[in-house]
């Protein structure tokens, strides 16, 4: 009898140890998995509010355009103190850049305004077709009239960008202050043109389409307008000439002519030199 009391008192004894230990291994467990959840935020997972994947930034969707700048979390949309544009959006970094030379711009007596930025792949197909339909006539002509595809496509070409080859939906391309030849020209579009000849890489900045000579035989017309960041542009210019071909440039009338006419090698490769 005494002997069952005796290990009976021995139990009760212990019963507070195997308390102890049990709860405590239970509250190591949850600690270990806290940790795990916190390390991994502390580690680089994205912000609540970038809900778009990080790797879409490389991504074909992004290099073709097919997304609204409204929504991604690296543009920022421009002042209008900076833009003609209802609702014009950039990358941050081009869009600091040009702020940047805006205000040095001013010192010397130039107005710099960006009249286009950042057309996704919409609106760029709302302007191929426009003028692909005869609803906006190129140089006069209702392109209607031009029978063969690859003709009527070439073109629009001059001066227009087939949806999904632009550089104008990676934001950090944009046109200053006219579109139209005729406007540098005038005394003014001439002394603005020279200001950005000389100055503009400072920022970064680099005239994509230079006149058309045997350093670039191929491509859009000159456009003394259209502006490019390069340290961001040259990254996503070797991106798409990687992962883009083809069988990505569809979804709009005349997309059966991007291949015969080579768009990516002699239009989204037919750039200035320097602004590889
Ligand atoms: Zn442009």
């Amino acid at each position: 009898m005494r002997n069952i009391q005796h290990k009976l008192l021995l139990l009760l004894a212990i019963i507070p140890f195997i308390l102890i230990v049990c709860c405590g291994q239970r509250h190591q467990q949850a600690n270990a998995s806290d940790g795990i959840a916190s390390g991994n935020q502390e580690n680089g997972n994205p912000p609540a509010q970038d809900t778009i994947p990080a790797d879409s930034l490389a991504g074909k969707d992004y290099l073709l355009g097919r997304f609204n700048p409204a929504q991604h979390p690296k543009f920022r949309r421009i002042d209008a103190k900076y833009t003609t544009i209802a609702e014009g959006y950039l990358r941050r970094e081009a869009l600091d850049a040009f702020v940047s030379m805006h205000r040095d711009a001013k010192k010397d007596g130039i107005t710099l305004k960006i009249v286009s930025a950042t057309r996704n792949f919409n609106a760029q197909k709302g302007i191929w077709e426009a003028k692909w339909l005869g609803s906006r006539k190129v140089e006069g002509i209702d392109l209607t009239t031009v029978q063969d595809p690859v003709e009527r496509a070439s073109i629009i070409l001059k001066y227009s960008s087939m949806p999904g080859t632009s550089r104008h939906h990676w934001g950090t391309d944009l046109d200053i202050n006219s579109v139209d030849p005729e406007y540098f020209k005038t005394s003014k579009g001439i002394r603005e043109y020279k200001w950005l000849a000389a100055n503009a890489h400072k920022y970064g900045f680099c005239q994509t389409y230079t006149p058309k000579d045997s350093l670039r035989p191929t491509g859009y017309e000159e456009e003394p307008w259209h502006w490019s960041y390069t340290p961001v542009s040259s990254t996503l210019l070797k991106r798409y000439l990687a992962s883009i071909t083809y069988n990505d440039i569809k979804g709009f009338k005349g997309d059966q002519t991007a291949e015969p006419l080579n768009v990516i090698r002699d239009y989204v490769k037919g750039i200035n030199r320097n602004c590889h």
